[in-house]
Parts: structure tokens; sequence; C-alpha cells
């Protein structure tokens, strides 16, 4: 059965889908079956891998309002082992829409309970919201991964995602955990970058993963291709790092089991 992990962090740009994008390549590299799921309706997931949304006619969207399937919006990607549920601007009125609907919280979680026993992980790229998108995608999880960017704000914000996740864990999903809070876009020619990952690590102490995602230019260049970094420059330290965090994940993976 495949283990669902939500990146989630209500803040914009702070790595969520660039997260979302290479640890699903590189954990599809290092031989998992994986899918990712796109919810947030700017769709920067579904075209960072290279799927075009004019294309598309369905999206996550009619999964959650219109309870199609969620295989029949499963397509594959460039990528060998990685399938991807995209998002379209159609997304935009699902929060909305979902409002009034039975069961709101929990649509997500149905439909990929039945695709669970195809992969090894499905990871899920939230909005940066806390809105109904979000609670679907804690809903339907396993656990958590929160990156963080290292910055001067970082930790701001972060109580408000905690207090959400605990409600979840209260309400909705009993078994949600935190996976792993990962430090981004750490910029290793200021102090203030070592700083925030000494108040992090304060914080969430063992939760933090070893691997830190560096300010890294071919990352930020790699979604305008339609390609993870590790397809994008192999070689990049963005690359190395990513793989560095799949395997990360793997072995907590098996220290739980
Ligand atoms: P979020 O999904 O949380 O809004 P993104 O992953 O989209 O954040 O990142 C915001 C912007 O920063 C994007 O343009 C992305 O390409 C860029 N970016 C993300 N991580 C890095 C990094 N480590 N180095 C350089 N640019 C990055
Ligand atoms: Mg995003």
């Amino acid at each position: 059965m495949g283990k669902v992990i939500a990146i989630a962090n209500q803040k914009g740009g702070v790595g969520k889908t660039t997260t979302s994008v290479n640890l699903s390549a590189c954990l599809a590299q290092l031989g998992n079956r994986v899918l990712v799921v796109d919810t947030d309706p700017q769709g920067n997931l579904t075209s960072g891998v290279g799927v075009n949304k004019a294309d598309m006619d369905q999206c996550v969207y009619n999964v959650l309002v219109e309870d199609l399937p969620a295989e029949n919006v499963c397509v594959p990607t460039n990528i060998d082992r990685l399938d991807i549920i995209p998002a379209t601007i159609q997304l935009a009125g699902a929060e909305i829409e979902l409002v009034p609907t039975i069961s709101r919280e929990i649509r997500l979680k149905k439909s990929l309970d039945s695709l669970k026993e195809n992969y090894d992980y499905i990871i899920i790229d939230c909005p940066p919201s806390l809105g109904l998108l979000t609670i679907n995608a804690l809903t339907s999880s396993d656990s958590v991964l929160i990156p963080v960017q290292c910055e001067f704000y970082a930790l701001e914000g972060l109580s408000q995602l905690l207090n959400t996740i605990r409600l979840v864990q209260k309400h909705l999903n009993k078994q949600l955990m935190i996976e792993g809070v990962l430090l981004t876009m750490l910029d290793a020619r200021t102090n203030l970058g070592i700083q925030v990952i000494e108040e992090v690590k304060k914080y969430f102490q063992d939760k933090v993963y070893k691997s830190v995602i560096p300010r890294n230019v071919r990352l930020g260049e790699a979604p305008s291709h339609g390609k993870p970094i590790i397809v994008y420059d192999p070689k990049s330290r963005g690359a190395e790092v990513y793989l560095e965090l799949a395997k990360e994940v793997m072995e907590s993976g098996e220290r739980v089991r």
C-alpha cells in the first residue's frame, strides 16, 4: 500500500511545488512507483512535470466535485514510474463549490484510497491556503511534509498550520503524522540562513531533515522546461540534494515499519 504524503504550508513561495515535483521524480528514479497529485488551481506542479494543462479535459476538480474515479484522471509523465493527477484552472472554483456538498473534507481520500495499491508513494502538492483543498489533502494523507523557507519570518504562520493539522487529526484523520520539516532556499552565503536552521531545529528537533535545499538557479529554471531537476540538470547541487531527501524519506518509512 502506498504511503500518502501531503506537502503543505499555507505560505506561498516556500518551495511546496518544487519539492513535490522533485521529491516525486527522485522517488521514482530510485525505483518507486509514484503518483503526484496537484491540488493547486495554479497548476504549477502539472506544468512542472511537463504536462500541458491545455490538453487536459479533466483534472482533480472532476474527482473532488463530480466524484469521477481518480484513475480516470491519472496520466503518465515523461518520467518512468511517475504518474500525475493534474490540476487546471477549473479547480479554482472547487473551494467554493465544495462548501455545500456532502463529505466535502473526505472526497479526495475516498477516491485516492482505490489507487493506493498501485503506488509506493502518493505525493500531494497543496495550494497556499488552509481551505478545503488543503483539508482534503491532509485528510487523505498518512503524513505531512512541511517546507520552510530559510528566511527571517520562517516560523511565522507555522502555528496556524500546526493547529489545522491538529484539527484534522482530531476530527478527520487520526493517523496523520508529521513526516518531516524541510528547510528550503538556503543561501549559504548569509548568516541569516544558519540562524533560521538553528531556530527551526530548536522547534521541530529531529523532525527536521538533514538534507537542506540550497537556493539554486537551476532549480528555479527547471519548471519552465517542464522537467524535474534530475532530468534538467542531474549534476546540479539541487538534483543531488533532492535525491538525498528522497533517500531520507524512504529510510524513515523503513524505520517506522
Ligand atoms: P510554493 O509551491 O510553496 O508556492 P514554489 O515551489 O512554487 O513554492 O517556489 C516558488 C518559486 O521559487 C518558484 O519560482 C520556484 O521555481 C522557485 N524556487 C523554489 N525552490 C527554489 C530553490 N531551491 N532555488 C531557487 N529557486 C527556487
Ligand atoms: Mg505551489
